[in-house]
């Protein structure tokens, strides 16, 4: 059974800002309930803010078996229970290839970041706050960034933008936040860089 994330569904009936709405349905930072469908500014679901799950139990889609090269209409249908590889992300796909893309940005960071480098990265970061187009995420992700103890600073010393190792930790993180927001278990930051840069010690990356 899928529902409507309410406080979002009645203010962008009334046409408030979807902002002000996501302010008071989301001040704590948890996370989107399993079966609740957020909508976008348009009032419509949010696609790449909803699990594909309660995305296909709400449309109640029914696709073909993601075994068969039939088109729907003709190949046994199946209800959908994850997304084929060809279709616009979910929740879910999204957020594995954006931390994908962040971590690797990370890793690949300079050991020592130049003053400039710095600002680039505290203007990228900023920015990818905002336009994340999982718009409750990236609300609580901004206010994980505004919390003074995860402030991005360039030139800061020691803060999080000085350098590779630095920004990884900070990196490593605000992805354990989100894990912990949805209840995942958290990733042990000491093996950051085997995750994202070298591969792991016993050489099954190579
Ligand atoms: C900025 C941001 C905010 C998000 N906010 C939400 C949200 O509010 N609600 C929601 O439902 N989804 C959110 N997501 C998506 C969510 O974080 C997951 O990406 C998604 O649920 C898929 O999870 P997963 O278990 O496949 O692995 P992911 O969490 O995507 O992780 C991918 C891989 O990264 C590695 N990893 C895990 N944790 C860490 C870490 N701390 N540091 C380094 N590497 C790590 C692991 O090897 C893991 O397999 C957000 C994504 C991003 C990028």
């Amino acid at each position: 059974m899928v529902e409507i994330l309410p406080i979002q569904a009645d203010e962008t009936k009334k046409g408030t800002a979807r902002r002000d709405a996501s302010e008071e349905g989301n001040k704590q930072g948890k996370a989107i309930p399993r079966g609740v469908v957020v909508l976008d500014g348009d009032g419509e679901p949010c696609r790449s803010c909803t699990s594909f799950r309660d995305w296909a139990a709400m449309t109640r889609k029914k696709i073909a078996s993601p075994q068969s090269n039939e088109p729907p209409s003709t190949a046994a249908t199946t209800t959908a229970t994850s997304l084929p590889p060809d279709c616009p992300p979910d929740a879910e796909a999204l957020g594995r290839s954006t931390w994908t893309l962040l971590h690797t940005i990370a890793a690949t960071y300079p050991t020592a970041a130049p003053p400039e480098k710095q600002a680039e990265m505290k203007t990228f970061m900023n920015i990818f706050s905002r336009i994340y187009p999982c718009w409750v995420c990236a609300e609580d992700f901004q206010r994980w960034m505004e919390r003074p103890e995860n402030k991005l600073v360039p030139g800061q010393e020691g803060g999080h933008l000085g350098g590779r190792f630095s920004f990884g930790q900070w990196m490593c993180g605000a992805h354990n936040e989100v894990n912990r927001k949805l209840g995942k278990s958290e990733f042990d930051c000491r093996r950051y860089e085997e995750r994202w840069r070298t591969g792991w010690a016993g050489g099954r990356c190579d």
